[in-house]
This record gives structure tokens, sequence and C-alpha cells, in this order.
């Protein structure tokens, strides 16, 4: 196979398309959480529905897992 732009179509998860990260702010973070082993085995996890807020010049953070960007200017 050696068709332009396979490989990521192939990597990327069947809503990705739909879905797009927070960076910026007050952006949906969107991101799913981190594994948890506590989390049943049954456990599906959410995308996050905090919105990214920013904490510092350049820096976002969401409101909800806390996962932080930072942005170059
Ligand atoms: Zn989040």
């Amino acid at each position: 196979m050696n068709i332009p732009g396979y490989d990521e179509w192939k990597l990327r998860g069947p809503d990705e398309d739909a879905v797009e990260i927070g960076y910026e702010y007050g952006e949906v973070c969107n991101r799913f959480p981190e594994p948890d082993e506590d989390h049943p085995r049954s456990y599906r996890p959410r995308r996050c529905t905090g919105i990214m807020e920013e904490v510092e010049e350049n820096v976002f953070e969401c409101n909800r897992c806390g996962e932080a960007v930072e942005v170059e200017l």
C-alpha cells in the first residue's frame, strides 16, 4: 500500500473525524481520560467535557481533567 494519507487514515479512531481536541481558550477539551486500573472491565471512557481556560500566558488548561497545553505565539 502506498496511497498518500492511507496510514494516517488507518491510524485514526472511528469518530475522530467528528471530534476535535480542544487546544485554545473556550474550546471543549474532548480528550479521553487516562486509563485507570480501578475502572471495571466494562468501563467505557468518555470524552472530557471540560472547557479550556487560560491559566497562564500561552498556557491553557482543561477545567475538568486538568490537561494543560502550552501554545507557541
Ligand atoms: Zn479535559
